[in-house]
């Protein structure tokens, strides 16, 4: 694709790095058919070859319309069209260098401007989320207002019974997640004991901090790349050294492993953003090579995009499962996102509904127990939208392995 960008509209790194991305791109469409949005939709604007020319016509002019506006609030950042692009097109991180330019001119309406500043600060700060998913989750436990939810929190429970083994010498640094530690703390609880189970010490990080996936997608560079600069040195300061850094909420994970796209060579963290990336794992990939059993069950399996197209993990989490014995049951036909997309189920609400729907749909074809997923947003989004329960695969492998052991009888064939 040719160029011709404004050479004052973007500061020089982003226009050097907007005009690699948008030269290689060929318009061959062959990611248009799998992106959800314009699955939904039907409109080329809603497609990522019709975001990256509505991205270079703002580049070019130097001007923000309010089309560009539109059309670059509903992608999902959900980077299916990155798995489908032959040519490598780095569209997500495209899409945030255009994300940037909105917020810069300050074309949106001042109570949008406000509800977009109180959404990042809010969901960054874990104690106020802890104290507003405690009052929910009292509120949840009456049925007129729980159905009044936004979304479903899994109410909380002592990890009391647990026989822990003897841990082996292999340690991990475990983070929380700043929603998900509020939200859903049974997670990490059960994280601890499949890992502590499996033979791993697991070290908690002290004085966590977001990891910048909320400022930064939402357009605040600044803010977001403080917030990663703070986590790396926080991460760095943690140790032990070259223990792996285990995130169980797949959102933040891919935040992570992206941390040396951020810092390029010449910052002062472009090293150690590179050391930290390197030790990043899902969960999930700390059970590739051993097994947990687990009493049976029929369970869908919810893949965030955050796990797929993000990590490449696509099948870990539906094999760890197989493996523990667990029946995984086929989907539905389904769009690539659940609509959850970090704050775009409050921020487009009418769309995130439609592809919670047709999510749920997929994933309860075949009459599954429970639904399981890997990202504390897509947990709380489908949660909402079935009355099937939606628990992180953790804390359903979990308890699967605790019914086991109290009914040893179980034990399946595979
Ligand atoms: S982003 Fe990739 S798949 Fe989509 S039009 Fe451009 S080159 Fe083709
Ligand atoms: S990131 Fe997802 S929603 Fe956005 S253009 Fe790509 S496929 Fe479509």
């Amino acid at each position: 694709m040719k160029t011709n960008l404004d050479p004052n509209f973007l500061a020089p790194a982003d226009l050097a790095r907007a005009d690699t991305i948008l030269r290689s791109c060929v318009h061959c469409g062959f990611c248009t058919d799998g992106c959800p949005t314009y699955q939904l939709l039907g409109d080329e604007n809603d497609s990522p070859r019709g975001r990256i020319y509505l991205i270079k016509d703002m580049f070019e002019t130097g001007q923000v319309n309010a089309a560009q506006v539109t059309h670059l609030d509903r992608c999902l950042s959900c980077r299916n069209c990155e798995t489908n692009c032959p040519s490598g097109v780095a569209y997500t991180d495209l899409l945030d260098i255009a994300r940037g330019a909105i917020e810069q001119q300050q074309t949106r309406r001042v109570t949008s401007r406000v509800g977009r500043w109180l959404l990042r600060r809010g969901l960054g700060l874990p104690r106020l989320l802890a104290a507003a998913f405690s009052l929910a989750r009292q509120m949840g436990r009456w049925p007129g207002l729980a159905k009044r939810l936004p979304v479903r929190l899994s109410q909380k429970r002592s990890s009391g019974s647990v026989v822990i083994t003897q841990p082996t010498p292999q340690k991990v640094l475990l983070l929380a997640g700043c929603v998900q530690q509020a939200a859903t703390p049974n997670v990490n609880l059960a994280v601890e004991q499949l890992l502590a189970v499996s033979g791993v010490e697991v070290v908690r990080v002290a004085k966590e901090s977001c990891c910048g996936a909320l400022n930064y997608h939402l357009g605040d560079h600044a803010a977001g790349l403080a917030d990663m600069r703070r986590l790396l040195h926080t991460l760095d300061a943690a140790g032990p050294d070259a223990a792996p850094i285990v995130s169980s909420a797949s959102g933040c994970g891919v935040t992570l492993k992206d941390y040396p796209s951020h810092f390029p060579v010449g910052d002062p963290d472009h090293e150690l953003a590179h050391r930290i990336a390197a030790r990043m794992v899902d969960v999930v990939e700390l059970f590739n090579d051993h097994t947990i059993k687990a009493a049976p069950m029929r369970v869908a399996v919810h893949t965030p995009c955050t796990l797929s197209s993000g990590q490449q993990l696509v099948t870990n989490v539906a094999d760890v499962l197989t493996r523990a014995g667990i029946d995984v049951v086929a989907l539905g036909p389904h769009l690539a996102c659940c609509g959850s997309a970090g704050t775009y189920s409050v921020l487009q609400p009418k769309l995130a509904r439609a592809l919670q729907a047709k999510m749920v749909t997929a994933l309860t074809t075949h009459s599954p127990e429970v639904i399981v997923t890997a990202n504390i947003g897509c947990q709380m989004h489908l949660g909402a939208g079935t009355d099937v329960p939606v628990l992180h695969w953790a804390e359903l492998l979990w308890q699967q392995h605790e019914a086991l052991l109290a009914a040893p009888d179980l034990v399946p064939d595979r």
